[in-house]
């Protein structure tokens, strides 16, 4: 932020990371109010951050050179190495516990970043703790965590954020109000309006009538991933009754469910259907599934509660030789071949402990039947008395976790803001989301706020931009438990359609970085959490 505008009033969005220019990783966004203390007549700041997600394919970034890539927010927290920011932040917010949204935690606790307080849903708290053993990081060197439920206002400073449940496609979602004495921000979070779900609450649209009834918000800052599609995201519901209609179509028939490892929410909905049609599940989905499983039970999720009538079993339980398969369905992963997944380790005739009948009935779901690496592998002449149901059948079993165009008019319409601008997205899908925000009657902002951008609110005139600085981010190399890291450019990451000779210019900056870091010329930070812990001790 310039100076002059550090010293104005008001409220102030920055997205840090999933505001990308082609993908949505690495969610993080930082809000601050600034006010005038009335005693000293001095400016003061109050900064909350909001995810702190990681990116999901550092691969991808700069060339592959770090094996984790997270935002840079040495200007809010204290990176070693880094000046100690003024301003620190005072509070972390988690809307939900996908990895793009919270496993930077992990690597700011490994760099040695004192957190403050970590502010989330008991599931989320959870995902979160099941990350730090999987991460090798003990509870002693936790941040502070505290479980907030929907409605709960939490103050910080001159601010206060209030959590409202939101529906993606795990339990425990959050939608947060952002406001100081004058001005507030609806931020949705990955959502969509669901109202309908098998494992807990979906959305609760009558707290968001009651925003829209005092008077709405300046801005709301709202989920774009899947904006461009026609039409509303399926509901729970309407996938329940496609899956309880396959079960029936294909009675006395093996039927093998492949779902996405983290989508609890189609889990519950495919199990309840289940006992509609009266089989018993067996779930064989592989470790992510597992672990995504016992982080429901911790959060006191209870499937089979849930479901009395059927029995569900593991995979890799005894009990599971006691299941007559024609009269079951098994729940696995393998949608997009994933080769840990005990399906298709099965199919590719590896050692797995996987049942299939011959003339089994395989049900997988993605967007486009992007899944045809899949079904390529069914296509071999073993499996040709197989039956393959995808999102093209007459069965409506595909839905998004994120709002499509008729979500966002819903929401919109209850929550009344005078400003939307899009999250969560690419380039090209804020273009399409600010027509459609602009169709229906909303404000927009200029430009797409891009990593780096900061939006004021002026309640007048509509929000504005007040400052686009270069985004930054840390990448990270792990060897053992070594962790050294570096403050790395954006190169062009989150700009890219935007101004094609900043692009070329970042690029060759990020070439001869990447060459100097190679030499470990430039490594500003060398960091071992693990000698350091050693002698402090
Ligand atoms: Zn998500
Ligand atoms: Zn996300």
């Amino acid at each position: 932020m310039s100076s002059d505008e550090k010293l104005q009033k008001g409220l102030f969005w920055t997205p840090r990371g999933g505001n990308n220019a082609k993908d949505i990783w690495a969610s993080c966004h930082t809000f601050s109010s600034v006010t005038e203390n009335k005693q000293t007549g001095l400016s003061e700041r109050t900064t909350v951050i909001v995810d702190l997600g990681q990116h999901e394919f550092p691969k991808d970034f700069l060339n592959g050179s770090f094996d984790k890539v997270v935002p840079a927010l040495g200007d809010c927290l204290n990176v070693p190495g880094e000046k100690q920011p003024e301003d620190q932040a005072r509070a972390i917010f988690l809307t939900h516990g996908h990895s793009d949204h919270v496993a930077g935690i992990y690597e700011y606790v490994k760099m040695g970043v004192p957190l403050p307080t970590i502010y989330a849903s008991q599931h989320t708290l959870n995902a979160l703790k099941k990350g730090f053993f999987e991460n090798g990081i003990n509870s002693e060197q936790w941040p502070e965590m505290q479980e907030i439920k929907a409605g709960d206002v939490i103050q910080v400073g001159d601010m206060s954020v209030e959590a409202f449940s939101a529906s993606h496609s795990i339990p425990g979602c959050f939608s947060f109000k952002i406001s100081n004495e004058e001005e507030s921000i609806f931020h949705s979070g990955d959502t969509k309006a669901d109202e309908t779900s098998y494992l807990g609450k979906g959305v609760n649209l009558s707290s968001y009538k009651k925003i829209g009834r005092n008077g709405g918000v300046d801005l709301m800052t709202f989920d774009a991933t899947a904006t461009h599609m026609a039409g509303h995201a399926s509901y729970e519901s309407e996938i329940f009754n496609s899956y309880r209609q396959i079960f029936k179509d294909n009675t006395g028939k093996q039927v093998i469910a492949a779902l996405p490892a983290a989508h609890m929410e189609r889990l519950a909905s495919v199990i309840s259907a289940a006992q509609a049609a009266g089989r018993d599940v067996i779930i064989h989905g592989g470790a992510s599934m597992e672990s995504n499983l016992l982080a429901l039970n911790l959060s006191g999720y209870d499937l089979q509660k849930k479901c009395p009538d059927i029995r569900i079993v593991s995979g890799t339980s005894k009990e599971a030789e006691t299941i007559d398969p024609k009269k079951s369905v098994t729940i696995t992963t393998g949608i997009y071949r994933e080769i840990q997944s005990p399906f298709v380790q099965h199919l590719l005739g590896k050692q797995s402990d996987f049942i299939m009948q011959k003339d089994a009935v395989i049900v997988a779901p993605t967007s486009n039947d992007k899944n045809e690496k899949l079904q390529i592998l069914l296509q071999s002449k073993e499996f040709e008395n197989l039956k393959v149901i995808t999102s093209s059948s007459k069965y409506k079993i595909y839905g998004s976790g994120h709002a499509q165009a008729d979500d966002f008019r819903k929401i919109a319409r209850y929550i009344a803001p005078r400003t939307v601008a899009p999250i969560h997205c690419s380039s090209q899908k804020a273009d399409t989301f600010n027509e459609l925000a602009f169709k229906n009657g909303y404000k927009t902002l200029p430009i797409y706020p891009h990593n780096g951008v900061t939006v004021g609110i002026d309640r007048k005139n509509g929000c504005r931009i007040v400052d686009r600085k270069e985004p930054q981010w840390i990448g990270l190399i792990h060897r053992g438990k070594e962790t050294s890291f570096q403050k790395v450019g954006d190169n062009g990451y989150s700009t890219a359609f935007h101004d094609q000779d900043l692009v070329k210019a970042r690029q060759q900056a990020a070439k001869q970085l990447i060459a100097d870091y190679r030499n470990k010329k430039n490594l500003v930070n060398q960091v071992s959490l693990i000698n350091r812990r050693k002698n402090e001790r």
